[in-house]
């Protein structure tokens, strides 16, 4: 991915200032805290924060404590969702170290985002250092439990008080933490996937390679109708044939055909480009597997599933990893893939990429990044 360090403003790229929470979780309390997660429901004991003006660029940069927003009801997010987001893991090691996986490749994503949504960029190396300089801080927030994590959660927003549209003038930058246990208790099961009727995630010229909460404010709906039909996840096709699969409200997808190919759309511009996809891909041709980008029909997957052409199908993201699909769903078709069991091929891309991000074995693309 290339990586964009440019800034429209100034950067001051000053060394954020700790304004410590005089009342941290005491230390039994966090630790009971950890041994029992779920996702994003518990937050660390500060966050990082950058204000930036049109006039001044970015500045105050600190490490606060977590703590409500004073947000003017005026503010312009509240009213034209200018905002972006990033999602990224601290990963234990079992030496105690901590770690992060291609924070680079975030850091790029998200201005790109930015420019997107007409926000102001931040320097690479300002989005490096709230990581950094918040985790100085809360890295004993780093869960130990197996396949746990400390989830990092960027984000930028509107923050003026003013009614006209336009891009705002002023904007907060901030970086919250959330520990998160295993995606899914119990261990890796494949989730039912409904295929969206008569709604799309995102349209050509839009917003759909942008990480910004809009897109996920118009998957709501599709999503609940996935639940009302058994299903864990939705899956979009294509806005303008609605024929082609796009990805999941917050993952993207891959095909393993029955000789060993794997494919996975290519992007458009309207699919988001994931970072853990991106691995993936990396990985599997690393391991001579064939891997093919290309436009690929819901109808031949369904097809596929049917003859025993399509063995496996998979979604990948950084909140769930690598997730088995046993099922797609729709008012015409209703199939199972591979009997409703994780795939090998999907099992062992799990394991090889979770292997890295817990430095269980060597990482041989310099992806991982120490901070503690
Ligand atoms: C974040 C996101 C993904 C996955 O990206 P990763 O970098 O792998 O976490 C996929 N689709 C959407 C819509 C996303 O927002």
């Amino acid at each position: 991915m290339t990586h964009h360090t440019g800034a429209p403003a100034p950067s001051n790229a000053g060394a954020f200032r700790v304004v410590a929470n005089s009342s941290p979780m005491p230390e039994a309390e966090r630790e009971a805290a950890l041994a029992n997660l779920a996702f994003g429901t518990q937050f660390t004991d500060h966050m990082a924060h950058i204000t930036w003006t049109r006039d001044g660029g970015w500045d105050d940069y600190r490490v606060e404590p977590y703590g409500p927003l004073t947000l003017d009801p005026a503010a312009a997010v509240l009213h034209y969702a200018q905002e972006i987001f990033e999602g990224l893991k601290a990963y234990r090691w079992a030496d105690g170290s901590v770690w992060l996986f291609r924070p680079d490749d975030n850091a790029g994503r998200f201005n790109r985002s930015a420019r997107r949504m007409a926000l102001p960029e931040l320097p690479v190396e300002d989005f490096l250092a709230s990581v950094t300089s918040l985790l100085a801080v809360d890295h004993p927030w780093v869960p130990r439990v197996e396949e746990s994590s400390l989830y990092l959660r960027p984000f930028m927003f509107a923050s003026e008080a003013f009614l006209g549209v336009r891009p705002a003038n002023v904007i907060e930058y901030l970086l919250i933490a959330s520990p998160v246990g295993p995606y899914f208790a119990g261990g890796v099961k494949p989730v039912s996937i409904w295929v969206a009727q008569g709604f799309h995630r995102a349209g050509i010229g839009g917003t759909g390679a942008a990480k910004c909460g809009g897109n996920y404010a118009a998957s709501l709906l599709p999503q609940q109708q996935a639940y009302d039909k058994g299903c864990q996840q939705v899956l979009f096709l294509d806005a303008r044939e609605d024929k082609f699969l796009e990805e999941l409200g917050g993952m993207n997808v891959f095909v393993v055909r029955s000789d060993g190919t794997v494919e996975t759309p290519r992007l458009t511009g309207t699919i988001l480009e994931g970072i853990t996809r991106a691995s993936v891909i990396q990985m599997l041709e690393d391991q001579n597997v064939t891997v093919v980008l290309r436009d690929i029909t819901a109808d031949e997957v369904v097809a596929g599933v049917e003859s025993g052409e399509v063995a496996e199908v998979f979604a990948c993201g950084t909140a769930a990893v690598v997730t088995p699909v046993g099922r797609l769903v729709s008012p015409d078709f209703d199939v199972t893939i591979g009997g409703g069991q994780a795939g090998d091929v999907t099992m062992r891309i799990r394991k090889a990429l979770t292997d890295i991000q817990y430095g269980r074995v060597e990482d041989p693309y310099g992806w991982m990044r120490r901070v503690v």
